[in-house]
């Protein structure tokens, strides 16, 4: 059995998937020589700065210090995205992260929000979530449960600098043993009967041998696509978005605990606030609008002095028909591009190296275990690609055609069935381990204006006073644990701001 094992790695890449493999690989199988190949001359993407908070799931594997990584990346902490503009132009809404309120008996908490509304006597949903009161009070503390409740604290996720990022993870990756070689790959050596990899060929002529490839090379996929000719499934009908402008702006006040999605005309903005700076892009549909328009929305559109010129990046929504092909993982960009509107892609690097971790191979690379991971990267793709697609969807807007071929496309049946029994009956399944909650789809889909026509019958089961009573207490709680939160800024200032040590 041992024979069969793998024991040489091969990386090739290195941004953000590439280090997050080798972190994650080096720290964990530290039986494996893992080698990872990057050149300088091509740089990385150079984005994805937000994330969601599973990524706190990947920093425990690591080990990971979190005050330390926050300080090393000028990170600031996420509580979730505020969205602007999309249902109609003067709406806003957060998708804010973790629970919200408390489920009573059997009954989730949004059966009760329903009937509240209806009667007038629940807020809006902010009002009982320690999440979203915080977010909007600029105010942040590690609070997983709200004391003497039974009710959640706050749940959060991370911004950083996307460079000093993949720099942190090299660091712990290579004190684990991983090696890093720089240089330009100019050509793959093949197996002549299974077709596997067997080398990569740099420019000056050396070979790096392995048994398994992870392939981050970005979109472009060196050995998944341009070796191993995978084929890729577009979503683009779906999600017409083919472009971003981005660029970094000088911080306009203290750093929001939150990242904005602006709607536009023809897309979308992000604002991500950092310690030491905010990143901007827009994301647009070359359709429907040129370059030079979007970067004018763009620059017309962020809050502080831009820190340097706006730079273009063409992208196509899918991902790849097979992210493992023989003894080629992809991961990454390399394994296909959801946009960034719920700040998934670093989510599903993480997730492909969970999902390799608990699928690794032997060297036959046995087609079952291959076949099982791709089928359940795949499920999680289409789901993801789903609650994208439901943002521009449901939209009433009226100010541009793009926004009325959103709303008039046909949406994947899996998203369809999702929105009816909404509508119809108020009510969210959560298919398998997919990765977005219930109440994440709740927020949206009332966020972008969908009202169910119904709500669960043992919603009734309180008196209306008794409902009225169960939203006041949640909603007095809540207000009063946000007002003793330190703000966002000061709990960075003592915790964790760059340039401080602990
Ligand atoms: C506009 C935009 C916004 C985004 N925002 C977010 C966000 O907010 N949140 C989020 O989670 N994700 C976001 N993403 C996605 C995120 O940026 C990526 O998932 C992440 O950076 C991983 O990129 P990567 O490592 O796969 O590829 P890259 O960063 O492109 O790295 C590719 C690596 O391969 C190397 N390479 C390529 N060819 C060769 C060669 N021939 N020889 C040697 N080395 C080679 C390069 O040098 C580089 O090191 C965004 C993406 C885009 C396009």
């Amino acid at each position: 059995m041992g024979d069969n094992r793998v024991t040489k790695v091969v990386i090739v890449g290195g941004g953000t998937a590439g280090w997050m493999a080798a972190a994650a690989l080096s720290r964990m199988m530290g039986h494996l020589s893992i080698r990872l190949v990057e050149s300088d001359a091509i740089g990385t993407v150079g984005v994805g700065e937000a994330t969601i908070p599973a990524i706190r799931l990947f920093n425990a594997l690591i080990d990971l210090d979190e005050d330390e990584f926050i300080r090393e990346t000028q990170g600031t902490f996420k509580l979730g995205i505020e969205f602007r503009d999309w249902g109609r132009i003067g709406d806003a809404y957060m998708h804010a992260f973790g629970q919200i309120g408390r489920s009573l008996g059997i009954l989730q908490f949004p059966q009760y929000w329903l009937r509240g509304r209806r009667e007038g006597v629940a807020g809006p949903l902010a009002d009982y979530s320690l999440t979203e009161t915080a977010a909007r009070r600029n105010r942040f503390a590690r609070l997983p449960r709200i004391p003497n409740t039974s009710l959640d604290g706050s749940t959060y996720a991370f911004q950083f600098d996307a460079a000093l990022y993949a720099a942190h993870l090299r660091r712990i990756a290579e004190r684990a043993g991983a090696q890093r070689t720089e240089g330009r790959i100019e050509g793959v050596r093949r197996n002549g009967e299974t077709g596997h990899v067997e080398a990569v060929i740099l420019e000056n002529g050396e070979e790096i041998g392995g048994e398994l490839f992870i392939d981050c090379s970005g979109f472009r996929g060196l050995l998944i696509e341009e070796a191993l000719e995978t084929g890729f499934e577009d979503w683009s009908h779906w999600l017409p978005c083919d472009r971003a402008v981005a660029v970094p702006s000088e911080n306009a006040g203290p750093p929001r605990p939150y990242t904005q999605a602006i709607a536009q005309r023809c897309g979308w903005q992000w604002r991500i606030p950092l310690q030491h700076r905010t990143g901007n892009g827009h994301v647009f549909c070359s359709e429907f609008i040129s370059e030079d328009e979007a970067t004018a929305t763009l620059l017309a559109n962020i809050e502080g002095r831009p820190l340097a010129e706006p730079r273009t990046l063409r992208f196509r929504a899918g991902m790849r028909k097979r992210a493992w092909t023989g003894n080629v993982v992809a991961l990454g960009l390399a394994s296909g591009f959801l946009e960034p509107l719920e700040s998934t892609s670093i989510h599903l690097i993480q997730n492909g190296i969970a999902k390799l971790l608990s699928h690794f191979p032997d060297r036959d690379f046995a087609a079952v275990n291959i076949d099982a991971y791709n089928r359940r990267v795949a499920f999680d793709y289409e789901r993801i690609r789903d609650f994208i697609i439901l943002h521009y969807h449901a939209n009433q807007r009226t100010d541009s055609p793009f926004w009325v071929r959103c709303r008039e496309m046909a949406v994947p049946d899996t998203l369809a069935r999702k929105v009816e029994l909404f509508r119809s009956h108020g009510r969210i399944f959560r298919e398998e381990d997919e990765l977005f909650i219930e109440i994440a789809w709740f927020q949206v889909l009332t966020g972008q204006n969908i009202a169910p026509q119904s709500y669960h019958p043992l919603a009734d089961a309180l008196t209306h006073d008794e409902l009225a009573g169960f939203f006041s207490d949640i909603g007095k709680i809540v207000a009063n644990t946000a007002s003793r939160l330190p703000s966002h800024a000061d709990f960075i200032a003592q915790h964790c701001a760059a340039g401080v040590s602990a």
